[in-house]
């Protein structure tokens, strides 16, 4: 069934899997270890085609789940989505892969929870594990201007039906006990909000699962395919230049979350965007220990626990704007003495890896979707540190727009007129750190 709007349904295409979306089951599973047969590829190498019905940009996230549920709700099939790289290879594969939908404005907290909840029936959709793990998700205050923040967000999560509120320093402590809540602390714990249905998902395997589920229905996904132009005849776009070839297509859209502005500037269109690397990093794997997302925006980090037992740590944005994708010692050092503020039991863990990726910030931290004074040329960029959790709502919402004409009412509140008219959704309070 296929909705809009933020009733706790979930997606599930029309109902009708193709044959190839029905290959991994249990039996198959057993079958294929017995056998020395390949399993077959998930997705395909197709020629490019000189015109596609719809061309997309960017084969990450959004990218991919706007092509699939193109194809699997609107029987638009003849698709293509264009990737420079390979899929995943932006923040769609670098990202620390929370989900949450504990925002701070009523359009942001509607429009996040209906992603939850697509999110929770992917795997089921896509017949792909997405081994998403609602273990909780903690915001610590430490001071009484974060309580008050997080008091509003719960008001705002509550009337909008999601599951949210702000629990005591023994609450906290009781769901974490390696936390230091004592008082003695440079930042002592004040309370928190609690989001019992955040969690963690595999970020892979959603990209992995959108890119086999789409290229069953039909549409051709095209890696090492650079877009370097966009034609645009008369106020409309008419097709794309790229580094294998020129493509027509009467609709281009730019999912290109941390290169958007160069796209968009190839249309002619003017966002306000600026690009900054966000870096993370990953300890050894210990036992489980942390079955919740801690995330502080007093000390800029927040700390997972995968199922796999390495710690993820993030923090906020680097403080230059850049295309840079290079790790630095600073990050380290910060993000290590501030874990360790908060967690002093870890500080024999040691650090394995850290990596970047790049996030289009938006002057209120929340996204740019839909069309464009060019007509036929959509956008759904500006994701920012928090738009991987979004990537199933914005895929469903985009295609919706894009066959019907029409903007959906759940994606309205954030079209790129909103900065000239000054109708700005301020979502800096729940989403500069926590993403
Ligand atoms: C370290 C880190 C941690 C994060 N943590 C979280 C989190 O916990 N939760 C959350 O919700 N979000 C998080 N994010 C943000 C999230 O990763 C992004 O918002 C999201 O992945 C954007 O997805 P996308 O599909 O729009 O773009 P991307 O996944 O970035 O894909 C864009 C694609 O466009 C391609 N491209 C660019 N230019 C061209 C061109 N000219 N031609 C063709 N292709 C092109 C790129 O190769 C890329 O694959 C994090 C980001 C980072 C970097």
């Amino acid at each position: 069934m296929s909705s809009s709007s933020n009733g706790r349904t979930a997606s599930g295409g029309n109902g009708r899997r193709p044959d190839r979306l029905r290959d991994y089951s249990a039996w198959r599973l057993f079958r294929q270890g017995l056998s020395n047969d390949e399993w077959p590829r998930a997705w395909h190498h197709h020629d490019l085609r000189s015109s596609y019905d719809v061309v997309i940009i960017g084969g990450g996230v959004h990218g991919l789940a706007t092509a699939y549920y193109l194809a699997a709700n609107h029987g638009i099939r003849n698709v293509a989505v264009l990737d420079k790289a390979y899929i995943g290879s932006g923040g769609s594969g670098r990202n620390t892969a929370i989900l949450r939908s504990n925002y701070l404005t009523p359009e942001g907290v509607r429009f996040y929870d209906r992603s939850v909840t697509l999110y929770e029936h992917l795997a089921a959709d896509l017949n792909f594990n997405v081994m998403f793990s609602q273990r909780g998700h903690l915001t610590l205050a430490h001071n009484d201007s974060s309580l008050r923040t997080m008091r509003w967000r719960a008001e705002v999560n509550k009337v909008q039906k999601v599951d949210s509120e702000v629990i005591g320093p023994d609450k906290v402590s009781e769901l974490v006990p390696y936390l230091d809540t004592s008082a003695q602390t440079r930042y002592p714990i004040l309370g928190a909000l609690y989001h019992p249905p955040g969690g963690i998902i595999r970020h892979d395997a959603v990209v992995w699962g959108y890119a086999r589920a789409a290229d069953a229905h039909g549409v051709h996904i095209h890696q090492k395919t650079e877009v370097l132009g966009i034609d645009v005849d008369g106020g409309r776009v008419s097709g794309v230049r790229t580094n294998r070839g020129s493509i027509s297509a009467p609709i281009v859209v730019n999912c290109t979350a941390g290169w958007s502005t160069l796209i968009s500037d190839m249309a002619g269109v003017d966002m306000p965007v600026q690009t900054f690397p966000l870096q993370a990093a990953v300890t050894e794997p210990v036992k489980p220990f942390l079955d919740t997302v801690v995330v502080s925006g007093t000390l800029h980090v927040y700390c997972s626990q995968t199922d796999r037992g390495e710690l993820v740590f993030g923090a906020s944005v680097d403080p230059f704007a850049s295309y840079s994708i290079r790790g630095s010692l600073e990050f380290t050092e910060g993000v290590a003495g501030h874990v360790l503020e908060l967690m002093p039991a870890l500080s024999k863990m040691r650090l394995l890896r850290q990596w970047a990726g790049l996030c289009d910030m938006t002057p209120d931290y929340s996204p740019i979707m839909g069309p464009t004074p060019v007509e036929g040329f959509y956008v759904d960029v500006g994701w920012g540190t928090y738009g991987f959790k979004a990537g199933p709502v914005s895929g469903e919402a985009m295609a919706e727009n894009i066959a019907t004409g029409r903007v959906p009412e759940i994606i309205a509140p954030f079209g790129l007129d909103r900065f000239a008219d000054g109708r700005l959704v301020g979502e800096k309070g729940a989403a500069a750190v926590g993403h």
